[in-house]
């Protein structure tokens, strides 16, 4: 073959700056890319062989990864199928160009690198953003083949000629540009094989590493070692989610946890095998983390792969946004991963992947509480969090998971939505037939309140996470016929769950209109409204309580749930005054020193057991304290 050349086929003079400057912010994938290629072409020989159709020793499949600091070069090469110099010009030049028009029409609404690459099959192309040269030397498995050479700089013209490859395979020089020569670093090499070759499924090498090896025992017995230099290879070809789960134990599962995520010390609670080949094919494991309280820091935690190779852990239009509280790892080639977004959004495909996930959770879920309930409430701490978030956020997951989320009471008892209706519709039920489920959000705080309702024979949930507002409002939507949830200091007890029998107001109604002003004088405060109540006479003379609407809205501006208007509305207290209480009847009657005296300090216990009392006036409430004892 004479040295040949030509001109790479398409109508615009100069793509390749163009992809360059467009795609150099993602320019790392360039090794993803022509690794990817590498063992691609690896894939191909084994399956040929397989096939019958190649008929010469395999051997060994490895991808190496080379660099030369001085010659400005990044080599990927391979022993895979090798190419003939017609394929080149049909692969390389022609096919990868074929999208290159659309390209140049298009790049401009591109978002990102993976989006033009895929899309434009430009994978070999994205060479280019790192090197102002690039060659191949290539020799094709078939018999006879003729090794072959092409060269390119970068403009739109190659050269092709005899190569001097002398076994099977492909090897890809790059000639790193100046702005580039990051890329020319054992450590940046590394890192970015790490990132996408971790998993791959041929070996990818990359120079030597030095490891210990045991050399025999010193004088005193003891074992000795040496240092080796051995191959640095960078994957695990065959990763647990690769594997059937049959053939896989729990301490397969937790070893592939640390892994994937060698800085994490927490053990998983659980995960999910995920595999299905139709409609779509997905494989992958989902691991259940220690959530605790936090919300934030564990996103971005699951890894999107497309046949071992990663694409990205930024999985939020693919994975529900509840889920992305998940670790681990979903594979599959059927996700359209370089297209747009919005129309990823709309893809089909994406959607039913989605819903199969949610799906498979659920069942996981449920398989676990029914087969081993005690275990399941043992867990609840680290996935009631979890579980909430989904019911809140998706409809599907939360029909499935009403039948084992848990509710708490203050007795430490864990009862599923359905069951707590069931024990608390008849005692909790006011005379209207509202069925008032009391609940706490801190129960040191509001010991009192709960004391109270506990005096009554009420029954108190404990509502103490960070979406619980939220989630005390979906119990009230969906958790049973006339439930009304009520924060068991939004009220006095008797007014949280009112029965019929009526109580009467000892106070004459002149002296109830007393008490009312003596208070509100003696309180002296515009964000509380006083109100004089008949009470039962051993109900406390005063309570100050925080209307349960009021506080929900603005409890749930906080954690984002779009009330902003209630959020900024300062706190208003209702201090209810018990007209029944002795205390109130003999304030009325006292001199107008003693009954402020008297009314400011019944006021200040109020405050007092519900953590307000501080500062100044705490100080003076002692100070009037130690008075009057
Ligand atoms: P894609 O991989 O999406 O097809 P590329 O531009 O990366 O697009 O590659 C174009 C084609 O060139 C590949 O489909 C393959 O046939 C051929 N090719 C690329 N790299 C190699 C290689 N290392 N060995 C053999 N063939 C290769």
């Amino acid at each position: 073959m004479s040295t040949e050349k030509g001109t790479i086929s398409i109508h615009t003079e100069n793509i390749f700056p163009v992809i360059k400057k467009f795609l150099y912010s993602d320019n790392e994938i360039f090794l993803r890319e022509l690794v990817s290629n590498a063992v691609d072409a690896s894939q191909k020989i084994k399956r040929l062989s397989s096939l019958g159709q190649f008929n010469g020793e395999v051997g060994e499949l490895v991808v190496d990864v080379k660099f030369d600091e001085e010659a400005k070069t990044i080599t990927i090469s391979d022993n895979g199928i090798g190419m003939t110099a017609e394929e080149i010009k049909k692969y390389i030049n022609q096919i990868a160009f074929s999208g290159a028009t659309e390209f140049m029409e298009k790049f401009k609404e591109a978002n990102d690198a993976n989006e033009i690459i895929g899309r434009f099959g430009l994978g070999f192309y994205s060479a280019f953003m790192v090197a102002d040269k690039v060659e191949i030397d290539s020799l094709s498995y078939q018999d006879g083949a003729e090794a072959a050479h092409w060269v390119c700089d970068g403009s739109t013209s190659y050269e092709i000629s005899v190569g001097t490859r002398t076994t099977r395979g492909t090897d890809v020089i790059l000639h790193i540009n100046e702005d580039s020569k990051e890329f020319l670093s054992k450590f940046r090499l590394q890192e970015i094989l790490d990132k996408y070759a971790k998993f791959l499924p041929v070996q990818v090498r990359f120079g030597t590493k030095t490891s210990s090896e045991p050399d025999g025992e010193d004088e005193e017995g003891k074992p000795k070692y040496k240092s080796v230099e051995v191959d640095n290879i960078i994957n695990n070809t065959n990763p647990a989610w690769t594997k059937a789960p049959s053939e896989l134990k729990d301490e397969d599962y937790l070893a592939f946890y640390r892994e994937l995520y060698p800085n994490t010390f927490d053990e998983p609670l659980f995960w999910i095998h995920l595999n299905v080949d139709y409609p779509f094919n997905l494989t992958g494991i989902l691991y259940f983390p220690k959530i605790k309280n936090e919300l934030e820091i564990q996103r971005n935690k699951i890894k999107l792969y497309s046949r071992q190779v990663f694409i990205t852990d930024e999985v939020k239009d693919i994975v529900p946004e509840y889920l992305m509280l998940l670790h681990g790892v979903i594979d599959s080639p059927d996700i359209p991963l370089n297209v747009s977004r919005s129309f990823l959004q709309a893809d089909g495909n994406v959607k039913k992947i989605s819903n199969y996930i949610t799906k498979k959770v659920a069942d996981k879920l449920q398989e676990i509480f029914k087969s081993d309930r005690k275990g399941f409430e043992e867990k609840w701490n680290d996935i009631g969090l979890f579980i909430k978030y989904g019911m809140l956020s998706e409809e599907k997951f939360a029909e499935k998971a009403n039948e084992f989320c848990l509710v708490k009471n203050t007795e430490g008892e864990n009862y599923t939505i359905k069951e707590y209706y069931e024990k608390v519709k008849d005692i909790n039920a006011d005379k209207d037939g509202n069925i008032v489920y009391l609940y706490t959000s801190d129960a040191a705080q509001q010991d009192g309140f709960i004391a109270n309702a506990k005096a009554k024979g009420y029954d108190v949930l404990v509502l103490d996470g960070p979406l619980d507002t939220h989630f005390a409002s979906y119990l009230e939507q969906k958790g049973g016929e006339k439930v009304q949830l009520k924060r068991v200091d939004s009220d006095v007890i008797d007014k949280l769950i009112q029965k019929d029998e009526k109580i009467e107001l000892t106070l004459s109604e002149e002296e109830s209109k007393k008490a009312s002003e003596l208070f509100t004088k003696a309180i002296n405060r515009t964000d509380m409204n006083v109100q004089v109540e008949a009470l039962a006479a051993d109900e406390l003379p005063v309570s100050v309580t925080l209307d349960e609407f009021m506080r929900r809205m603005k409890d749930m501006a906080k954690t984002g749930g779009g009330m902003g208007f209630y959020g900024n509305l300062p706190d208003n207290y209702k201090v209810t005054v018990n007209g029944n209480h002795p205390l109130v009847k003999r304030i009325v009657e006292s001199s107008e020193e003693e009954a402020e005296k008297l009314a400011k300090q019944a006021f200040d216990l109020a405050l007092l057991s519900r953590g307000l009392l501080t500062g100044a006036d705490l100080t003076s409430f002692v100070k009037r304290s130690v008075e009057m004892i």
